[in-house]
């Protein structure tokens, strides 16, 4: 059946579940009025410290309390949210929420950086680095309590804004991370003068590491390339000992997993200073 193709069949995405379009342009009314009714939520990932098994940092990661749907992850609405432009607002909503929760966390006494996720599509508007300068002086956290997580795998198309951004940023000392780096299309070209401080290994190559060789040649490259580069190695989806021990052993300076702890709400986070 070959149906009559209409404007919202450009917005479909190839692969992803949301195969009807109408069903695409309902998700994304919905999540206006969501943005509006504030049902989203931050849940929070502790990043650990390999050198001294301490919480150094938490990942904020969206979720999106639907009424009728119950707790959606985020790969239920993101994509809609960056095709249509909600992207803007709902990171806007997450900085605002994470730098609220970060001010409290410092106040209560807690040394821990706040790791936001970006999306490409912020990173191509001009507003986007004058927002975040705003946001941190409106919380008052210190531009090094903030780290901006920008995911390998979206494009940016505009590189130009998007460096102007990220240096403006790393001026004022915000943390600059790649994301499931290893996946995408960062070409090494790409990292040159750009002032990153963490590139994160995929968990595709940390979830197999022990078994596979390549997985090994690779997790150690990034380790080279990181350090030479001036950063700090994440290494993501750290699901057990053995692979914790075998990633500590590489190199890695931090790690984020199941093992530690899955993301947890806000009122949660507290009793993760007990998890190692
Ligand atoms: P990410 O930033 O790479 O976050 C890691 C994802 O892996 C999270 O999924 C987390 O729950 C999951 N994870 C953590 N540890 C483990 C583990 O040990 N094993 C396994 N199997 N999974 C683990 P989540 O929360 O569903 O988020 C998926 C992606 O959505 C994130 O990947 C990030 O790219 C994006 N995302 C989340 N929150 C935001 C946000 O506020 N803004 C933007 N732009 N993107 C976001
Ligand atoms: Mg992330
Ligand atoms: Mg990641
Ligand atoms: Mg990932």
């Amino acid at each position: 059946y070959q149906g009559k193709r209409g404007a919202a069949d450009i917005v479909v995405y190839a692969g992803e579940r949301m195969a009807h379009p109408t069903q695409w342009l309902v998700v994304q009314a919905e999540l206006r009025h969501a943005l509006e009714r504030d049902e989203l939520v931050l849940y929070y990932q502790p990043k650990i410290r390999l050198a001294d098994g301490a919480v150094c940092g938490v990942e904020a990661l969206v979720r999106w309390q639907h009424p009728e749907r119950g707790l959606l992850p985020p790969s239920e609405f993101l994509p809609a949210a960056e095709q249509s432009g909600l992207i803007e607002p709902l990171t806007t909503w997450v900085l605002r929420r994470a730098l609220a929760d970060q001010r409290e966390w410092t106040a209560a006494g807690r040394d821990w950086t706040v790791s936001v996720n970006v999306s490409a599509r912020n990173l191509e508007s001009a507003e986007f680095g004058p927002l975040v300068v705003g946001l941190i002086e409106e919380f008052g956290v210190a531009p090094g309590r903030l780290t901006m997580e920008i995911t390998e795998t979206a494009a940016i198309v505009d590189v130009e804004i998007a460096r102007q951004a990220l240096r403006a940023l790393s001026a004022l000392g915000v943390g600059l991370s790649i994301d499931d780096f290893g996946t995408g299309y960062t070409s090494l070209a790409r990292l040159r003068g750009v002032p990153l401080t963490e590139l994160k290994i995929d968990r595709t190559f940390v979830d197999g590491v022990l078994a596979d060789p390549e997985n090994q040649a690779i997790v150690r490259s990034v380790v080279t390339l990181a350090h030479g580069l001036g950063c700090r190695v994440t290494a993501e989806g750290v699901e057990t000992a053995e692979v914790a021990a075998w990633i500590a052993e590489s190199g890695c300076d931090e790690a984020q997993g199941y093992l530690y702890s899955r993301p947890v709400p806000w009122a949660d986070v507290p009793m993760m200073e007990e998890v190692r």
